[in-house]
């Protein structure tokens, strides 16, 4: 191909709203433009790129033995009405009227659909089975941002084994597993696998693939000793031995003014320290007031919460309801004698006592609580978010906590969707029983954006070989000088014929601004051809990720460089 016909609209300054590294360089290199909010276009860099994870993906696809399907983007609500998904996913999911008035849904992701499909599997001896598709997916996400990692249309490849028994589902999830293994391996992404909450796609266990990086929006807790690794919303550790604050009789109300936070308190003197508090959120869920109470130093886990009170709707109280229910201000709130409410505390509060909390007075709070006696506790949960350097809930040794990126997230269904949709089969013994689900998806867009944070320097983006828009640009110094050129040309002609993807930057611009741009797309190797190195029979390769640079025989480069690329491929 030739730079100068392809539209590679490359920028001189990063987009004034773009954060993450990937979101700027993707912009600055021409790769992809901003239509709307989190829908974004690829250019012919950026789709050549996705097509080559796009490859990878399906490749490994296929070794596990799974078969590609392409399903529809429009779903009918009936079908989501049966696994109670269409009000679940509420605004998440693009809902619409047709012209029929029948209501529609965008694709979000196909269990239903699938599901739906393999109510025709008949018997376990069809079983196991592996089916998986690339398909565009919505997702209407209140705050679209960084570039590709946060989007409301994207590109993903999911896949869904349906197995006779959980022995089966086992056995799939290990293939799935293994095969993700492979894809980031060639994509050239250091990935951990850590436990991961399942969200609204139900199910009892899930594992994500997340990659260390500031562009993430998760956190992973990890224990480097025993290899345990699990997400913020699932991580649990060995909580440190509490303060014993003053224990009393009765808890005794006392005088706070102007305290408002945790922090408040802890400087006020006659306060108490953050972890002798007792930090009291209200919750609302499915309508009802809810108390949830923690370590006043620890920060409630959202995920947590949702996932152990299994509610059709849960969300933090508004001002004027908590004062409606209560009668004080968030900086004045507490359990204490809460008899008219659903209290829920974390684990670690269970036999404290000596505490502080609010008095549900303006102003006024308790001391001397004692948890087990002065408040109704009546659900006891693992709700806090771990901190770095606790204790590994496996093996006591400290928890090491660092920023990450979701990659993929593959999960073990059971039987949710099948039940839903009457996927049956007949098992050894002649019994109906529901199709046993995993469900896998790694997403193509977010990948590509993920390379981008994972390999980049100044001067741009640094692309593995595997997945480059180009392995190779032949960049002609003086295009106009017709041996430059022509000996520029032989060479990229010849590593046509290698099979390698090269082009050729016959443009008439300042070698300068050629190398720039080079450097900015992030070609892996660059061969300079001008009429001094031609003068002594030699041209230049440089290798964009190192910045080293050699001289090659002209009559040779184009093998040379050919055996660099086979070499680096694998
Ligand atoms: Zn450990």
């Amino acid at each position: 191909m030739l730079w100068s016909r392809v539209f590679i609209p490359t920028l001189r300054d990063n987009p004034a709203d773009a954060e993450a590294v990937s979101h700027k360089l993707l912009v600055r290199a021409g790769f992809m433009r901003q239509l709307m909010a989190g829908v974004y276009s690829l250019l012919p860099l950026g789709q050549r790129v996705l097509q080559k994870i796009e490859e990878i993906v399906r490749e490994e696809m296929n070794r596990g033995g799974a078969q590609e399907f392409r399903l529809p983007c429009l779903h009918p609500r009936e079908i989501w009405d049966r696994s109670g998904r269409w009000s679940k996913m509420g605004s998440e999911m693009f809902q619409f009227e047709d012209r029929r008035g029948s209501d529609v849904g965008l694709g979000m992701t196909h269990e239903e659909i699938f599901a739906h499909l393999a109510s025709e599997l008949r018997s376990y001896k069809e079983l196991p089975q592996s089916w998986y598709q690339f398909q565009t997916k919505f997702r209407d996400e209140p705050r679209p941002k960084s570039g590709l990692l946060r989007v409301r249309e994207f590109t993903m490849k999911d896949s869904y084994s349906m197995d006779v028994d959980e022995a089966g589902l086992d056995r799939s999830f290990e293939t799935h597993f293994e095969a993700y293994r492979r894809i980031f391996k060639r994509l050239g992404l250091e990935t951990v696998a850590v436990e991961a909450s399942s969200g609204s796609m139900g199910g009892k266990e899930s594992i994500e693939f997340m990659l260390q990086t500031e562009a993430g929006e998760d956190w992973v807790a990890a224990c480097e000793s025993c290899g345990y690794a699990a997400n913020f919303e699932k991580a649990t550790s060995r909580v440190p031995e509490a303060p014993k604050g003053e224990a009393l009789p009765a808890p005794e109300k006392f005088p706070t003014p102007g305290v408002r936070t945790i922090a408040d308190l802890a400087a006020m003197e006659g306060g108490a320290p953050a972890d002798c508090q007792i930090k009291t959120l209200v919750y609302t869920i499915d309508e009802k007031i809810v108390l949830v109470l923690l370590p006043g130093d620890d920060s409630l886990v959202e995920q947590k919460l949702e996932d152990s009170v299994e509610a059709e709707s849960l969300r933090p109280a508004e001002p004027d309801e908590i004062r409606a229910a209560l009668g004080a201000h968030p900086g004045s709130l507490g359990a204490v004698g809460a008899d008219d409410f659903f209290v829920i505390a974390d684990e670690s509060l269970r036999g404290r006592s000596g505490m502080v909390t609010g008095a549900n007075e303006d102003d006024f709070h308790l001391r001397g609580v004692d948890v087990d006696r002065d408040i109704p506790v009546k659900g006891w949960l693992d709700l806090r978010e771990v901190k770095a350097g606790e204790g590994c809930a496996l093996c006591g040794e400290s928890l090491r906590v660092y920023k990450c990126l979701e990659v993929a997230h593959i999960f073990k269904l059971g039987t949710v969707y099948s039940e839903a949709m009457g996927a049956q089969v007949l098992n050894e013994n002649g019994k109906n029983v529901p199709v046993v689900m995993g469900s896998y998806g790694i997403g193509l867009d977010r990948n590509l954006a993920a390379i981008v944070e994972a390999y980049n320097d100044d001067a741009g983006i640094c692309w593995p070989i595997n997945v480059a828009p180009f392995e190779v640009v032949v960049s002609v110094i003086k295009p106009k000088d017709v041996d430059c050129l022509e000996a520029a040309k032989r060479i990229y002609e010849a590593l046509l014929e290698r099979q390698i993807d090269v082009i050729l930057d016959d443009r008439d611009e300042r070698p300068g601004v050629k190398f720039k741009d080079a450097d900015l797309v992030g070609i892996p190797y660059r061969v300079t051809v001008g009429p001094k190195g031609l003068g002594d029979g030699v041209v230049e390769l440089k290798e964009r990720r190192s910045g080293n640079t050699r001289d090659l025989e002209v009559n040779h480069a184009a093998e040379t460089v050919a055996e660099f690329v086979l070499d680096e491929r694998r």
